[in-house]
């Protein structure tokens, strides 16, 4: 027995298993409830903003200024919602802000189809994001400062750009009618956010490191024990993990395995041949391998039940 078999030999697999369901819960629970907390804000908003598409459908206007007010008050990144009507007049403001004051028409700045402003805000750029690129950056919060710069890239030729203010702007238009809601946004990113992701994922890495190891070391510690070749099962755990642990039961099902050392053994062998112990029942007449299960020998026809 080498260094490694004797050391495995000592592991009690399935306690480890145990063992390591319940850590692996444990830390994915306070995983998913820390980046919960952290993002809490970000998720509601997020949330709330898929569902004032259906808002904006309903009929009952009420109930849209109540959902654009719960979408405008989950985040401080949101400056304001706006409802217009199709003559692009403000009917409707969650937070007052500037932008609030009757008529809102944007116009595309320059060739750039991606940024949008207004004759009546000439030191604001809006960048204009769809739906649903708007959801998602708005949960993960790319750096913003990107888009600023991204901004000064395109419009490099402008020499009044760096002193504008660039907000993200999305659009929710309406099937029924030109009414639409203007989503308007300063990202921030969320403190701590970044952080919290990376170290749920490299504990996610860890804890499926860990598994996959554990499994070829348990292929190795059992192929040992029936003493089979426990490098070659070993390797075919760790290159082909589960289905190398299908292979094995398999092949350990069409095997005999001697009570008194363990070792595997070929179904028809009548003695093991590292310990010399019977395998199984035998005939009393023929002496004869019989099943457990057999009523009559199968080489002689003896009854042995
Ligand atoms: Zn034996
Ligand atoms: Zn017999």
């Amino acid at each position: 027995m080498n260094k490694l078999e004797n050391i495995l030999s000592k592991w009690n697999f399935k306690k480890i298993a145990v063992i390591y369901v319940i850590a692996a819960l444990v830390a994915g629970i306070c995983c998913v409830t820390a980046v919960g907390i952290i993002y809490g804000e970000r998720l509601s908003f997020a949330i709330n903003y898929s569902r004032l598409d259906n808002a904006l459908e309903h009929n009952d206007y009420q109930e849209l200024c109540t959902a654009v007010d719960k979408t405008a008050l989950a985040t401080d990144d949101v400056i304001d919602i706006l409802v217009l009507n199709s003559d692009n007049k403000v009917t409707y403001s969650s937070k007052n802000s500037e932008f609030a004051s009757d008529y809102l028409q944007l116009a595309k700045v320059g060739d750039e189809k991606k940024y949008l402003a207004s004759e009546k805000y000439p030191d604001t750029v809006f960048k204009y994001v769809k739906n649903d690129e708007f959801m998602l950056s708005s949960i993960l919060n790319k750096d913003f400062s990107q888009i600023r710069s991204d901004y000064d890239d395109d419009s490099f030729y402008d020499s009044s750009v760096s002193s504008k203010t660039i907000y993200m702007l999305s659009c929710i238009n309406s099937e029924k009618n030109d009414d639409k809601i203007y989503v308007i946004s300063n990202p921030t990113s969320v403190p701590g956010g970044m952080t919290a992701i990376k170290i749920s994922a490299a504990l996610a890495m860890f804890f499926f490191c860990v598994y996959w190891v554990l499994v070829a070391l348990w292929l190795y510690s059992d192929a040992a024990k029936l003493k089979l070749s426990p490098l070659y099962w070993g390797l075919i755990g760790l290159l082909t993990n589960l289905a190398g642990v299908i292979v094995y039961k398999v092949y350990k099902h069409s095997i005999t395995v001697c009570t008194s050392c363990g070792a595997a053994q070929n179904n028809e062998n009548l003695y093991c041949s590292y310990c010399g112990s019977q395998l199984g029942e035998h005939c009393d007449n023929c002496g004869g391998k019989i099943n457990s299960k057999d009523c009559f020998c199968c080489h002689c026809g003896h009854k042995v039940k």
